[in-house]
């Protein structure tokens, strides 16, 4: 039997970008852990595909654009209304666009900051203004190791993940005298289909593995513990803190 203070069952959790990759996995491991969980992306089609592979009956989809304010709106306050209130938001939707800084363009500039960034943002505050007033929630932010470090080509991508450890402290500053405890997953590298070209890039791949003292690419799986302890009432007195899911990258030369 587990500790009660892992105990998570009954919670109802929104994952944002959760039709696929690391989202998905987040969310099959709530719904592991007894949660109600909604599904998040913008392709309904998709989402209805995920939802149906997950375990239980407590499986919902909400379709909406996380960089749009209005649609953000309308869309928690859709969830609060079919699925209930809201005790746990993970904000893992994003994107990673791959080129030299100077060749990158103003709107791709734009696109991946609402992506990574201004999602973060909106989705938060409009879960935490609920949240805030109910005086108890769990926001857990999709860092990345670029949070830490950065790679030539992915400067943008660094500079959001690095401005969002950011947001996660201010969330913190911000909400957690009213309950609400938020904090940050970091994970490596971990296959998906935002890192494919990365994975069939052998030269790549294999330098991934060199420099992880795990030796390999992460599982989405190997992010699942980290975000059930961040949720949990395990982790009522912990806030503001990124935790690096990396194999050890971070932490060595
Ligand atoms: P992924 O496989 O590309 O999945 C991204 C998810 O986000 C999809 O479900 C996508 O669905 C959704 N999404 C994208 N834009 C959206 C929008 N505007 N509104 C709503 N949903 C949107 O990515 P992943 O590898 O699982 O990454 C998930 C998170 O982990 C990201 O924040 C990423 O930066 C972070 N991360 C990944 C790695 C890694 O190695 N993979 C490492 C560190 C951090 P639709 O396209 O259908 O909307």
């Amino acid at each position: 039997m587990s500790h009660p203070l892992f105990d998570i069952s009954g919670r109802t959790a929104l994952v944002t970008g959760s039709s696929r990759g690391i989202g998905l996995a987040l969310a099959r491991g709530l719904a592991e852990a007894g949660c109600t969980v909604v599904l998040n992306g913008r392709d309904a089609e998709r989402l209805e595909r995920a939802a149906a592979e997950l375990p239980g009956d407590r499986v919902h989809v909400a379709a909406f654009d996380v960089t749009d304010g209005p649609s953000v709106a309308a869309g928690i306050a859709d969830v609060e209304d079919r699925v209930g209130p809201l005790d746990i938001l993970v904000n893992n939707a994003g994107m990673q666009l791959r080129a030299p800084l100077l060749e990158f363009t103003d709107s791709d500039w734009h696109r991946i900051l609402n992506t990574n960034l201004t999602s973060a943002f909106l989705v938060g505050r409009e879960a935490a203004r609920r949240m805030t007033e109910r005086g108890h929630g769990k926001i857990v932010n999709i860092c990345s190791l670029q949070s830490e470090v950065a790679r030539p080509g992915i400067a943008p991508y660094a500079a959001t993940k690095g401005a969002l450890k950011m947001l996660t402290k201010g969330m913190c500053a911000d909400w957690g005298p009213h309950g609400v405890q938020v904090n940050g997953l970091g994970p490596g590298y971990i296959e998906t289909e935002l890192t494919r070209p990365l994975v069939q890039d052998e030269e790549f791949s294999a330098w991934v593995r060199r420099r992880t003292p795990a030796g390999r690419w992460g599982r989405t799986e190997d992010l699942v513990g980290g975000v059930l302890f961040l949720v949990s009432p395990a982790a009522d007195f912990v806030s503001g803190q990124v935790l690096y899911v990396d194999g050890g990258m971070t932490s060595v030369l």
